[in-house]
């Protein structure tokens, strides 16, 4: 007779605590397949980068070595899902598969409705737990952070692994170490991304937690600063290392416990940010590729791939703009301000639609959030149409969060000669000037190729008469009927907070 098995497929879950398919499957008692798959329709889309795999796979290795305790492993294939899933049928008969809900790209979503689709055609149950409080199909806003709350304060799913049996495929599914070439790149080392796995996510955790808040609200604008004085949790979030009930619990116990109970709150306020911005995402997916309030599809229509191609390699010839990308590209990670003033420097000064970056900046981001990265981008393109529109310049933002240039000179060494007065523009330096300080402006760094100015004065006007305009006003209201909930003050609160 098959085998009865039941599945547990990863996705962006990677952990063995507080995880409901886990416990869901532990109480059935089947034998179980655990399955994650990395996925080459997923790998070979535009917003994924090496670096979110590698990250997975350190996340993979760290929950292999504490199953292997248990004797226990997880399958990790190299495979579309369906094809792993029609594979084990073809040997097994599978009954049910535990998973999260995902929220994620459009890929993502047309395979879950495929996998949907293959349990229909084959009799198999599929059970999706919720994710931090996110709710599948939700029409309004109206009791979400009630909702969340209530979610948050639920008791953690216990995991007891001596009760798991799991059901082995052998060498059935092509394992990942198959793939050489991508087996190569996400097995190499690189030293200044955070590495991935359930242990490091608790390690930040608990140094954030225990004495890097204490400068939290005092540096999380500062490009330098906020990268010791910010908790770095958003990877150990993005790929499911951590559940947000667990961050929030153990905030929770800090805050009864530590003096500094400002930071934590404002901390605490962001992990609800995280849930409201991708249950924005969840009631509208199209996010991802339209502007939310259609009014403003009729500008920044055509693009400048000169444009483009200097803001992406952080050759824009303004300090602060460039270290910003130079370092993201290098290092995975930014703070907020400095991503706004990222997407602003393109969508605002120089006049480029968002989705000529979006993608560029999802590769980045070791943190790559569908549902917090897109919203964003459009929050800070100003094609919401409900949010205030706001321009970071970027030489005042330079001045006030990286005075003495420490972090331009560190992501761009042609600089580092340059004194602090001139640092933030140093295209005003004389020809005298540029010899001195060994940099040639057009050569050693690029002159800047707008003027940030009279740029920033055009599109402020070109914005704001589209945001006036017939088209968006009539939009704005079926906007806010489904992203907010204008009664409830808290979540007032939280849409204007993020505009600061
Ligand atoms: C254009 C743009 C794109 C972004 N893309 C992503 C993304 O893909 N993934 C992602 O996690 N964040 C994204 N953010 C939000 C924010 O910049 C990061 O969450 C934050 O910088 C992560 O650093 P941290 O973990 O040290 O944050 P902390 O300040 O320590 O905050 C703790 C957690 O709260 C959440 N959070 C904090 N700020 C925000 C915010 N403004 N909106 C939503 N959630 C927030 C994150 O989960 C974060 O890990 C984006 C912001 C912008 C402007």
């Amino acid at each position: 007779m098959t085998q009865s098995v039941n599945i547990i497929w990863f996705k962006r879950d990677l952990r063995l605590a507080d995880h409901k398919p886990l416990q869901l499957a532990i109480a059935e008692g089947l034998p179980t397949v655990l399955l994650y798959c990395f996925e080459p329709s997923l790998l070979n889309h535009g917003d994924s980068s090496e670096r979110h795999w590698r990250f997975i796979y350190q996340s993979l290795q760290q929950m292999q070595k504490v199953l292997r305790t248990y004797n226990l492993s997880i399958q990790i294939a190299y495979s579309e899902v369906i094809d792993a899933l029609q594979t084990i049928q073809n040997h097994c008969n599978i009954k049910t598969i535990f998973s999260h809900q995902e929220i994620g790209n459009q890929i993502s979503f047309k395979r879950d409705k495929a996998v949907k689709l293959f349990c229909n055609n084959n009799n198999i149950q599929w059970i999706e737990s919720t994710t931090n409080g996110i709710t599948r199909g939700l029409k309004g806003r109206k009791d979400f952070s009630k909702h969340w709350h209530a979610v948050m304060n639920e008791p953690l799913f216990e995991i007891d692994l001596n009760k798991l049996q799991i059901f082995n495929m052998g060498s059935i599914l092509s394992n990942v170490s198959e793939n050489e070439i991508f087996y190569n790149s996400i097995t190499s080392k690189h030293s200044y991304i955070q590495p991935g796995g359930e242990q490091y996510a608790h390690e930040y955790m608990k140094s954030f937690l225990s004495q890097r808040v204490a400068n939290y609200s005092k540096h999380i604008s500062k490009p330098m600063e906020s990268r010791k004085s910010c908790s770095r949790l958003s990877p150990y979030l993005a790929w499911g290392n951590l559940s947000i009930k667990q961050i929030y619990q153990t905030s929770l116990k800090s805050f009864v416990q530590n003096k500094d109970k400002f930071n934590i709150n404002f901390f605490i306020n962001r992990l609800h940010w995280h849930c409201h911005f991708i249950q924005k995402f969840e009631s509208d997916c199209s996010i991802e590729y339209k502007n939310l309030n259609n009014g403003f599809d009729e500008i920044r229509n055509s693009k400048n791939e000169a444009y483009i191609t200097a803001w992406e390699k952080g050759e824009t010839g303004y300090p602060l703009v460039d270290a910003c990308m130079k370092c993201v590209i290098e290092t995975g990670y930014l703070n907020f301000r400095m991503r706004s003033m990222l997407v602003t420097f393109l969508t605002h000064q120089l006049w480029q639609p968002w989705q000529a970056g979006a993608h560029h900046l999802a590769k980045q981001f070791l943190d790559y959030e569908p549902g917090i990265h897109y919203p964003q981008f459009q929050m800070q393109a100003g094609t919401m149409g409900v949010n205030t529109i706001r321009t970071y310049n970027p030489i005042k933002q330079s001045k006030d969060h990286d005075p003495q240039g420490v972090f331009i000179k560190k992501w761009i060494p042609a600089l580092q000669h340059i004194p602090e007065n001139i640092i933030h523009e140093p295209w005003v330096m004389s020809e005298m000037e540029q010899k001195m300080y060994k940099c040639i402006i057009g050569s050693d760094y690029a002159a800047p190729i707008i003027d940030s100015k009279t740029a920033a004065a055009f599109a402020r006007v070109h914005l704001w008469e589209t945001k006036k305009s017939k088209n968006v006003l009539k939009n704005n209201a079926k906007i806010l009927a489904i992203h907010t909930n204008r009664k409830n003050k808290e979540d007032d609160n939280t849409l204007q907070i993020n505009f600061s």
